[in-house]
């Protein structure tokens, strides 16, 4: 999504392919923001900026972005190429998909795992439970930070690759075989808009009023 923001200068610190297509760009933090807040960020001070979430931690030195190439785009082939020291620009954070302390489900699919990155690396963990989606095996990014701080709590579905531990689908299908799910909880949604409106229609038709259905749309 492009955005008009104000957009300032930032050196990056470094930036890492984590799965084919997908990196983690950093840079030194310049303002307080609140975990599952966005950025825009832009090539220059006035490109219509594209948004992302920020992956990091509310206390952590580096401000982490976790983004995928879209080969037909304007900034994210730009963006790839960025090494240690080049600039890019980018906007104060700002949204309210922001997490809290309450017990709380995480539903995302692909790069829609960064709010929550954020939250889990702002100390947000204790009754959370998170369900990744994702099509391969090596698109479960950030897993080994998830994985040992929730446990059986973090479930990851798969839905063209197989593996012991991973579950065998999308996440609508997961979500479909629950019997029960708590209806007082908050539901944090994040990732495509395909992902996002139908596990919402699954999540109302199990009983969880809309007040407490939360999303964050990437497109
Ligand atoms: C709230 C929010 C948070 C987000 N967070 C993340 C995140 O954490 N990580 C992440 O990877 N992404 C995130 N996104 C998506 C991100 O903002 C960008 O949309 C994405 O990275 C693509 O940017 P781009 O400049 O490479 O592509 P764009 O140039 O925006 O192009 C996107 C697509 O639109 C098509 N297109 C572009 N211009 C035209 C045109 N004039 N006519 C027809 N088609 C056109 C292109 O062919 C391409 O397929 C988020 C989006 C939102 C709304």
């Amino acid at each position: 999504m492009k955005r008009k923001l104000n957009l300032n200068k930032v050196k990056v610190s470094r930036q890492v392919q984590i799965a084919p297509g997908v990196f983690v760009l950093s840079f030194p933090r310049p303002w307080d923001f609140t975990a599952g807040q966005v950025l825009g960020i832009g090539a220059h001070a006035t490109d219509e900026a594209r948004l992302y979430s920020i992956a990091s931690g509310e206390l952590d030195e580096e401000v982490d972005v976790l983004f995928n190439i879209n080969p037909d785009g304007k900034l994210t082939p730009w963006l790839a190429k960025i090494v240690t020291g080049d600039n890019i620009w980018v906007s104060e954070p700002f949204g309210s998909f922001t997490g809290t302390a309450e017990p709380a489900w995480w539903i995302a699919s692909g790069t829609g795992i960064a709010p929550f990155s954020a939250m889990l690396r702002t100390g947000l963990i204790a009754g959370k439970k998170l369900i990744h989606g994702g099509r391969s095996l090596d698109s479960f990014y950030f897993h080994e930070k998830f994985k040992p701080l929730l446990g059986d709590n973090y479930v990851r579905c798969c839905s063209r690759d197989s593996a012991p531990g991973i579950y065998d689908g999308r996440i609508t299908k997961y979500l479909s075989t629950l019997n029960q799910l708590p209806a007082n909880e908050k539901y944090y949604l994040c990732g495509s808009a395909e992902m996002v409106v139908e596990v919402r229609d699954i999540l109302i038709e199990k009983g969880i009023p809309f007040d407490n259905i939360i999303s964050e749309i990437y497109f």
